[in-house]
C-alpha cells in the first residue's frame, strides 16, 4: 500500500486490489475468520459483480477531501480513484472532479459500503464542539484494504465520545486534523490518538507555505507530543504493508509527517 499526501486532508492510498484474490466470482474459497484475505462470497457487493473485469485489476485508489489547490494556496491534486471519500460539503473538502472518472464512487454520507472488496464505513460526528451547530457535520470514514484499517478523520471539531470510541478500535493509521481554528487543535488531537491508540497517527489540516486558511503549524502539535513518541518525517508518500504495521506496537503510537514537497 502507498500512501501520498496531496496536502490539506487530501490523500490518495493505492493499494493492491483485494478482487485479486478471487480467481471467479463461482470459485471465492469461504473461509470462516473475518481477517481472511480471501474475500467471502458474501462480502461482494452486486455492484462489483456489474463491474466484470475489475474484478481482476491490480490496485485500487481511495482518495480522501479532494480540495482544488488553487482556492487554497497549495499545488493542483490530480489522478483517477476508484472511490473518494468526502467528510463534508465545504470547498476544501469535496473537490471530486480533480480525482474522478466515470467510474468513480464518491461516498459522503454516514453508513457501511462495500466496494471492490474494500469496506468502508462513516460514521457521523461533527465539525464544531456544539454538535454541528456552528459548522455542521462531518464524517469520519473508517476504511479496511487488506486487513489494514484507515481512518480518515475530515473536520473533526471535538472530542469523541464512547459511544463513538467503541466503533474505532484496532485501528492501523488515522489522518487527523491538528491545525485548529476549525477542526481540532493539537491538544484535543492529542486527545483523540491516545483514546483511539492507532498504530500510527498523521497529522493534517495545519499551516503549509502559502495555505491561505490561519490554521497552525504541525510543530504545535509535534511539540506537545508525549515522551517517547516516534515521529518520523516520510516525504511525500510512504509504502507500507501489514508487517510494516505489525512491528509499531499497539499503544505507542507513532507519528507519520508527510510533506507536500
Ligand atoms: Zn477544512
Amino acid at each position: 500500500m502507498l500512501i501520498k499526501w496531496h496536502g490539506h486532508s487530501c490523500f490518495e492510498i493505492i493499494a493492491k486490489s483485494p478482487l485479486n484474490n478471487l480467481r471467479e466470482p463461482e470459485s471465492v474459497e469461504l473461509k470462516n475468520s473475518p481477517e481472511s484475505s480471501i474475500l467471502r462470497k458474501s462480502q461482494i457487493n452486486p455492484e462489483d459483480l456489474a463491474h466484470g473485469k475489475s474484478y481482476f485489476r491490480k490496485s485500487i485508489i481511495w482518495v480522501t477531501d479532494p480540495h482544488d489547490g488553487k482556492s487554497l494556496g497549495l499545488k493542483k491534486p490530480g489522478g483517477q480513484a476508484d472511490f473518494i471519500t468526502i467528510s463534508h460539503r465545504h470547498f476544501d473538502h469535496d473537490k471530486a472532479r480533480f480525482f474522478k472518472t466515470e467510474k468513480t464512487k464518491i461516498i459522503h454520507k454516514p453508513g457501511r459500503i462495500h466496494y471492490l472488496g474494500v469496506e468502508t464505513e462513516g460514521l457521523e460526528t461533527f465539525h464544531d464542539m456544539s454538535r454541528g451547530k456552528e459548522r455542521g457535520k462531518n464524517i469520519l470514514f473508517s476504511v479496511s484494504i487488506n486487513r489494514i484499517r484507515l481512518v480518515h478523520m475530515g473536520d473533526l471539531g471535538h472530542k469523541l465520545i464512547p459511544g463513538e470510541l467503541a466503533k474505532l478500535h484496532n485501528i492501523d493509521i488515522i489522518f487527523i486534523p491538528v491545525g485548529g481554528i476549525f477542526t481540532i487543535g493539537p491538544k484535543v488531537a492529542w486527545n483523540v490518538i491516545s483514546e483511539i491508540k492507532p498504530r500510527v497517527a498523521v497529522p493534517m489540516h495545519y499551516n503549509l507555505p502559502g495555505l491561505s486558511l490561519p490554521l497552525k503549524e504541525v510543530e504545535d502539535f509535534l511539540s506537545l507530543a508525549p515522551a517517547g513518541c516516534q515521529i518520523e518525517k516520510v516525504g511525500k508518500q510512504k509504502k507500507i504493508d501489514r508487517k510494516i504495521l505489525d512491528t509499531h506496537g499497539v499503544g505507542s503510537t507513532k507519528i507519520w509527517v508527510f510533506s507536500i514537497s
